[in-house]
């Protein structure tokens, strides 16, 4: 057996990380060296379990060390394990970008999503969307239509086009003088409805103030960009199907694409394939990654119409659409994506995640009633609970206290992972999880959240 200690030393001595202020490693903030996964776990080097209530990021939805991913990735690596995909393209390429459109949303009437544009991460596949959207309104002729619409508290990478169209503060501020406008509209935040108000009428007030930006606005507008039903990274807050609709008919009305952004919602995590179906439109253009190879590879693609694509025919280079990445549709990755999809048909996994989230809800309804607890939610396979100072939404704790961080350690020390956001912790498994692992999951949970508030 490794020893634990020795790798924390030689990481810290190397290895520059991810969302941390490495000053607090390992004191405040534990660094937990993980050797293997297998399906909802994590094995650490020191040989301990961790429930990985946040599949690694939302990423992982099968399973850690899924057999039939791990197998379709070595056959892949045996055979071909990278080539560009300018002048040149590769089964596992096409094939899904089959799967993917004959599986991506559809509203009757519509242009349907026609083309597959690959990328390697989720804020790249979020750029290609804003590129492409402006980029199409310039070869049209319309180049004054360059701003975007995005959401308050919404989230869609950190790549700088990414940073832009999000509303996260902690990310967000600091690079703010280096960011092109946006404009934001309010969120249909269901948590942010008055007292008495449903959600569907706080959504369509929401929507009633994007009517009268497109209004304002409209002309100058390509793209309104938003992640369909759930905002994850602003606190997994949740919003009504309705928003959607109207968002989609908005759109309409004034010429501007939409963008769903599905790169945490898409793959099942909301209870269907993609979130867009709960409400039945379909988005111009949408982005996927994260869930999409399982969570083995990094890999992204931006889905378009075939109104876009054709948009960028012509006889210039300039029209074309130029963007690319060393990795661009990596066979690695579409091997995995395959893999993963023909999972979601071998398994049912939709339908036993109907049982699973079910199961998930029951769970949640005794932490609700804790008396810090000031909303429990739930949106398919995400349930998430806001903590504040007296179980009140108008009192949340004072953020020094830094009681997520508290929980965090609480539940890490009781083998389970749950990274909260901000004060806000949430259960988003990998769908694999069995039923003895809700039940602890649910009592570490209940447990972590009586700890911290005790004193609090
Ligand atoms: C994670 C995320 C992204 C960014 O994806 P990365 O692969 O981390 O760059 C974009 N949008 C949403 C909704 C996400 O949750």
């Amino acid at each position: 057996m490794i020893a634990d200690r020795d790798l924390v030393e030689r990481d810290l001595a190397a290895v520059w990380h991810p969302c941390t202020q490495m000053r607090e490693h390992p004191d405040v903030l534990p660094l937990v060296p993980v050797v293997r996964g297998e399906g909802a776990w994590l094995v650490g080097a020191d040989g301990r379990r961790y429930l990985d209530a946040v599949s690694s990021w939302w990423t992982n939805i099968h399973g850690h060390g899924e057999p039939r991913i791990a197998a379709a990735i070595a056959e892949q690596a045996r055979t071909l394990e990278h080539v560009l995909l300018a002048g040149f393209t590769h089964p596992s390429a096409i094939a899904l970008a089959e799967q993917l459109l004959a599986r991506a949303p559809r509203q009757a009437g519509r242009d349907p999503l026609a083309k597959v544009f690959y990328a390697d991460n989720g804020s790249a596949a979020v750029e290609v969307a804003l590129k492409m959207a402006f980029h199409w309104f310039r070869n049209r002729g319309e180049p004054e239509r360059r701003k975007f619409i995005a959401l308050h508290n919404g989230y869609h990478g950190e790549t700088l086009g990414a940073l832009a169209v999000g509303d996260i503060p902690l990310y967000r501020r600091i690079y703010a003088p280096l960011l092109a406008e946006a404009i934001f509209a309010p969120s249909p935040d269901a948590y942010a409805a008055r007292p008495g108000q449903s959600a569907e009428e706080c959504a369509l007030e929401a929507a009633d103030v994007l009517a009268s930006l497109l209004d304002a606005h409209g002309q100058e507008v390509c793209a309104l960009i938003v992640e369909p039903l759930l905002q994850c990274a602003g606190g997994m807050r949740m919003y009504h199907p309705a928003y959607l609709r109207r968002v989609r008919e908005l759109c309409d009305a004034h010429g501007v694409f939409l963008i769903a952004d599905e790169i945490a919602s898409g793959f099942g995590r909301t209870g269907t394939l993609f979130a867009c179906e709960q409400a039945g439109i379909q988005p111009d253009l949408m982005c996927v990654s994260k869930g999409l190879t399982g969570g083995f590879m990094p890999l992204a693609a931006t889905l378009a119409t075939q109104a876009i694509y054709d948009g960028f025919l012509d006889d210039s280079r300039e029209r074309a659409f130029l963007h690319s990445h060393s990795y661009t549709g990596n066979p690695l990755g579409c091997a995995a994506g395959l893999a993963s999809l023909a999972i979601f048909d071998q398994d049912g996994v939709l339908e036993r995640n109907r049982a699973t989230s079910m199961r998930m809800g029951e769970l949640a309804k005794d932490i609700a009633t804790l008396p810090h607890v000031a909303d429990a939610r739930q949106c398919g396979m995400v349930v998430a609970f806001e903590l504040t100072r007296d179980g009140n939404k108008a009192t949340p704790f004072d953020p020094s206290l830094r009681i997520g961080l508290q929980a965090y350690r609480a539940a890490l020390a009781r083998g389970v992972v749950l990274r909260p956001l901000g004060d806000i912790l949430y259960w988003m498994p990998p769908y694999c999880i069995d039923d003895n692992a809700l039940v602890q999951l649910a009592e570490v949970t209940a447990t972590t959240i009586r700890e911290v508030t005790a004193c609090a």
